[in-house]
């Protein structure tokens, strides 16, 4: 398993991790079976956003005396009122629920305390001066909680609730789909669509800026991205069934995710033992089996304008340059102009920078995105100095 820095909060979470949604409904036998497998390979994050009291509760027994090998992200403003699941803004239902999952879960802390379901920009305006914010604050200073996340669908309203410095964390629905979709689309609609099985279709769309400006905002930040819905709740999978139009494999959309900016970890369902070893598997393919720049690179709004997709498929590189990474970085400053610190640092600690590029070419006759590499070198080395 592959671990990474979760941003600026100081924990390190494995790349592929455990949403544990459908061990709702399940028996404990099961969510045991799941959790033991999921941690035997290597996987040490879980979220968990269930407000439902049964699955909380096997969760805990579950992790009995493995407390401290595990990194938890639990929800605050998932509750469980009458009997429902219901998003909560009160701030008795929220902090009876949070105490709830503690109990539950038998701990006495949480290391990502996640404001849930954030989505609408009103939502956010109120919530960051409410006493929600001032209860998740106040279980930050106690310990209580590590680092504040907050999870959301839709990129303007995150931004904006990164750039205030409240949240450590940011739990996001990211696949290459819903890169495409505008930042004002609303996504619950969405989603609604799609459970309802109507197919939606997202050709002439083209990568949407709101999202880029995002994950630039949470690499600057060093807010770490946990990445929900990375199938579209298995759409993606289905050529059917895609916006797309095209197939991908599980493996092609876990390594989107994980390509693209400041992102930590994908959050993966799993249900069944088969669910935790085909989603582990993915840390012994091949980077052929997990590529997915040609099936992406068939569609024209990923080939739009020569963007890169941070893909890796041009190497090698006779300077050994890591092209993706190169690119990654001078994207997230031509979004506003000037690098920030952070990402000139992490640019800096490359092992080799773009001045190291022969012009060789090698990587532009690679690419399937019609990338012009060389001219990006160029300019890396004008903005970065190096
Ligand atoms: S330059 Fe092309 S092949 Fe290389 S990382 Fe970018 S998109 Fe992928
Ligand atoms: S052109 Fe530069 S970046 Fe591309 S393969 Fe050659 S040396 Fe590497």
């Amino acid at each position: 398993m592959q671990y990474r820095k979760l941003g600026r909060t100081g924990m390190t979470v494995s790349e592929i991790s455990l949403g544990c949604e459908h061990l709702q409904g399940k028996d404990y036998d099961l969510v045991k079976t799941v959790i033991d497998a999921a941690l035997d390979k290597g996987i040490n994050f879980l979220d968990v956003f269930m407000s439902e009291p049964n699955v909380r509760t096997n969760i805990g027994r579950a992790l009995a005396g493995r407390r401290e090998s595990v990194i938890i992200q639990g929800h605050i403003g998932s509750c469980w009122v009458d009997g429902q699941y219901k998003v909560s803004r009160d701030i008795g239902e929220c902090v009876a629920c949070f105490e709830d999952l503690l109990t539950r879960l038998q701990t006495d802390y949480i290391d990502v305390g996640m404001l849930h379901f954030v989505d609408r920009e009103t939502d956010w305006d109120a919530l960051e001066q409410s006493e929600m914010m001032r209860y998740a604050l106040s279980l930050k200073a106690k310990g209580t909680i590590r680092a504040i996340g907050m999870s959301s669908h839709n990129p303007v309203t995150a931004r904006k609730a990164i750039e205030s410095g409240l949240i450590d964390v940011l739990m996001f629905s990211l696949n290459p789909a819903y890169d495409l979709v505008p930042g004002d689309r609303d996504m619950t609609e969405i989603f609604s669509e799609v459970v309802a099985g109507k197919k939606q279709n997202f050709s002439g769309l083209t990568l949407e800026p709101a999202r880029a400006a995002l994950y630039r905002a949470c690499e600057e930040r060093g807010v770490a991205i946990t990445v929900m819905k990375a199938l579209a709740m298995g759409t993606l999978l289905s050529r059917e069934r895609s916006p797309l139009g095209v197939a991908l494999t599980e493996a092609q959309c876990l390594s989107y995710a994980l390509s693209r900016p400041a992102v930590a970890a994908v959050m993966v369902g799993m249900q069944r033992l088969s669910d935790v070893e085909s989603a582990a598997a993915y840390e012994t393919l091949s980077d052929a089996e997990r590529d997915h720049s040609e099936v992406l690179a068939s569609l024209g709004m990923f080939r739009a304008g020569g963007r890169c997709m941070y893909c890796n498929h041009c190497l090698p590189c006779p300077a050994r340059i890591d092209i993706a990474a190169v690119n990654k970085y001078l994207d997230l400053v031509l979004l506003d102009g000037s690098p920030a610190d952070s990402v000139k640092q992490h640019y800096s600690a490359l092992d080799n920078t773009a001045e190291a590029c022969l012009r060789c070419g090698a990587c532009e006759k690679r690419c399937p995105f019609e990338v012009p590499v060389i001219k990006r070198m160029q300019r890396a080395v004008e903005i970065f100095g190096k």
